[in-house]
């Protein structure tokens, strides 16, 4: 059987680019999106269509999304996994990081699903994973704003599963803990990396990677489309908080 299409933001690095090499093994297109393109050419990966996107851009991403489409059927998976954090205390953080974090988390994840949740509502099928964290179920210090998008992240994903439930198209959130990825690079504040760093290492290694976290994502969505995996929280096993 022919694969549908899946289209996978912040493809560049990181959990975005282990689920383009982990669904690309198994055949399926794909749509990869992200500022830094040449990253994602560079993967080389066959039936799949590389553009640099902003998902704070909605047109560029809705036309992003419908020139593929075109090429390979309409959507079947959207991960809406593009996402910055810049930690920092809320009483000195400047607001423009927040609202950053804001933009991007939040809004590039609403965007996206209004660009593909009509046609999927039509087809009755369909599957959107957004990807929260686990401090979008529980706090964190130095978190507050990043927390603030990926609560937000985590409670639009359960409204959005509510209002899809009844057309047959699955709304998930995936919830990661402390992953290696280039995620704490964004972070601005040299004495909050340095805390986090040490908190990493005084949990002992972080063993868990990004292809763990990528092959669950496409074991969730492999299942079939009547079980609905609602939403996955995945740390390492000497995570303790
Ligand atoms: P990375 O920094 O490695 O990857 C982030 C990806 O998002 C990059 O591909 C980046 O691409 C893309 N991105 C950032 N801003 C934009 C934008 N405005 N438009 C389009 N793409 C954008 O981090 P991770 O892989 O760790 O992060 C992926 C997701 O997982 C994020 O949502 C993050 O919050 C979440 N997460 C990560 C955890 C971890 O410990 N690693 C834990 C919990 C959640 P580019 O810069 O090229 O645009």
């Amino acid at each position: 059987m022919t694969k549908k299409l899946i289209v996978i933001t912040g493809a560049s690095s990181g959990f975005g680019m282990e689920m383009a090499k982990e669904f690309s093994n198994d055949g399926y297109p794909l749509l990869l999106l992200a500022r830094r393109v040449e990253k994602m050419e560079g993967l080389n990966l066959p039936n799949t269509i590389c553009k640099k996107v902003d998902v704070t851009d909605k047109t560029a991403f809705e036309a992003a999304v419908r020139e593929a489409e075109e090429q390979y059927g309409k959507t079947d998976l959207l991960v809406n996994n593009a996402g910055v954090m810049l930690l920092g205390d809320i009483a000195t953080q400047d607001a423009a990081e927040w609202k950053k974090m804001l933009d991007v988390n939040v809004m590039g994840v609403m965007n996206g699903m209004q660009i593909v949740m009509n046609d999927m509502k039509k087809n009755r099928t369909g599957t959107i994973i957004n990807v929260s964290s686990i401090a979008g179920v529980q706090p964190f210090g130095a978190h507050g704003a990043y927390c603030a998008s990926k609560f937000g992240v985590t409670g639009l994903t359960r409204v959005a599963r509510g209002e899809m439930a009844g057309h047959n198209v699955r709304v998930l959130s995936i919830c990661p803990g402390a992953v290696g990825t280039e995620l704490l690079s964004h972070t601005t504040d040299q004495a909050i990396i340095d805390g986090y760093t040490d908190w990493k290492e005084s949990v002992g290694a972080v063993n868990i990677t990004a292809a763990d976290v990528a092959r669950t994502i496409k074991f969730t969505y492999e299942l079939p489309q009547a079980v609905s995996l609602r939403e996955i929280v995945i740390t390492d096993t000497m995570q303790d908080a």
